[in-house]
C-alpha cells in the first residue's frame, strides 16, 4: 500500500473590501505550496466555507460594510491564528476612499438598485472586530513577506526603515527649493530622492520591502506603515518627523511640504492616519507587526 501523503497544516484567505492585490502577491510566492495547504480563498479555491482545523487565517481588505463584518466574525471560529494582511486590513488603505462624501453618495444612490451590502459609517480595520495575532503591512506585502509571516515569523526581522534598504546616498549640499512633481523630471541614480525634491517618506516607513519603489526611482508612499519608533505613538508624531527631515535636508518651504503630505498624491500614506488618529483603540504592539 502506498504511503499516505503527510498532512500539511491548513491555511485560508478571507478577502474583505480591497483590491485583491494582496492575494495576487501571495500567489506570486510559491514556497508555501509544499509546506501548507490552502483550503479557502475564493479567488482560486472552490470551497463554500472555511473548514475546521485551519491553522492560519489571512485577512485582507478592510471592514467596509455589514457583510464584511459578519463574514469576518464568522470566519475566525476554529482558527488558531489570525493575520491581518495589507494596508487595507490594518489601517484602511484605499478603502478609506469610500469615506469621502461624494463616493458614499454615489454608492448609496445605487445600493437599493443592486441590493448591495450596507456601508458602515466608516471603514474599520480588522482588529476593530476580532483579535489579531499578527499584522503584515504593505500594499501589497511582497511575496517574501508573506512567506515570512506564514512559515517563520519568529525568525524574521524587518529593517528599521526603507532608507536602510534603499542604497541611495543622502547629500548635504544638494538642497532643492521646491518639490518635484510626482513622476516628473529625470531621476538621478544613487542619490536620495529627497535631495532631488521628491516627496519620499522612506525615512520613517517600516522596512522589509527591499525598497522596491525607491531603488528604481519612485518615492516611497509609506505603504509599510510607520517604523517601530512611531508605531505606538500618535500619528502626528510620524507626520512631524517627516516634516523635520525635509527641513533638515531641503530649502523647500514647510507649508509646501505640509500641503503635499496631505494631498491625494500620498493617499496610501495619508489613509493610514484615519485609523491611527481615531483615538478609539489602543496602539498596536510593535511586536505583532512583521
Ligand atoms: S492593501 Fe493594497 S494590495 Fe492589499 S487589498 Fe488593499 S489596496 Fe489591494
Ligand atoms: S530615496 Fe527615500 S528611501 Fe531612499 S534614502 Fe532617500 S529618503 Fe530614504
Ligand atoms: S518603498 Fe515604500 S511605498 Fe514602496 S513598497 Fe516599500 S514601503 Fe511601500
Amino acid at each position: 500500500m502506498a504511503d499516505e501523503a503527510p498532512k500539511l497544516p491548513q491555511f485560508a484567505v478571507l478577502s474583505l473590501s480591497g483590491c485583491a492585490g494582496c492575494e495576487v502577491s501571495l500567489l506570486n510566492a510559491s514556497e508555501w505550496c509544499e509546506k501548507l495547504r490552502l483550503v479557502y480563498m475564493p479567488l482560486v479555491v472552490s470551497a463554500h466555507h472555511i473548514p475546521d482545523e485551519v491553522e492560519v487565517l489571512l485577512v485582507s481588505g478592510s471592514v467596509r460594510n455589514d457583510n464584511d463584518a459578519y463574514t469576518l466574525q464568522r470566519a475566525v471560529h476554529n482558527v488558531s491564528r489570525v493575520i491581518a494582511v495589507g494596508t487595507c486590513a490594518i489601517s484602511g488603505g484605499i478603502t478609506h476612499l469610500g469615506d469621502r462624501d461624494d463616493v458614499r453618495e454615489l454608492f448609496l444612490s445605487q445600493s437599493n438598485r443592486f441590493l448591495l451590502p450596507h456601508l458602515l459609517a466608516r471603514t474599520r480595520p480588522v482588529d476593530a472586530f476580532v483579535d489579531v495575532d499578527m499584522y503584515l503591512p504593505g500594499c501589497p506585502p511582497t511575496p517574501d513577506l508573506f512567506m515570512a509571516a506564514l512559515l517563520h515569523p519568529e525568525g524574521y526581522k524587518a529593517s528599521s526603515i526603507v532608507c536602510a534598504e534603499c542604497g541611495r546616498r543622502k547629500l548635504a549640499d544638494m538642497r532643492p527649493k521646491h518639490l518635484t512633481g510626482f513622476q516628473q523630471g529625470e531621476v538621478l541614480p544613487d542619490i536620495c530622492l529627497i535631495n532631488q525634491g521628491y516627496l519620499c517618506v522612506g525615512t520613517s516607513t517600516r522596512g522589509g520591502c527591499h525598497a522596491i519603489c525607491t531603488r528604481p526611482g519612485h518615492p516611497c508612499v509609506g505603504c509599510r506603515g510607520p517604523s517601530n519608533v512611531f508605531i505606538e505613538k500618535e500619528s502626528s508624531v510620524w507626520l512631524e518627523k517627516i516634516q523635520h527631515v525635509f527641513e533638515h535636508m531641503t530649502d523647500i518651504p514647510p507649508e509646501e511640504v505640509n500641503e503635499a503630505l496631505r494631498s491625494p498624491q500620498l493617499s496610501m500614506f495619508l489613509f493610514q492616519f484615519s485609523d491611527y488618529a481615531g483615538g478609539d483603540r489602543p496602539p498596536r504592539s510593535k511586536e505583532k507587526v512583521l
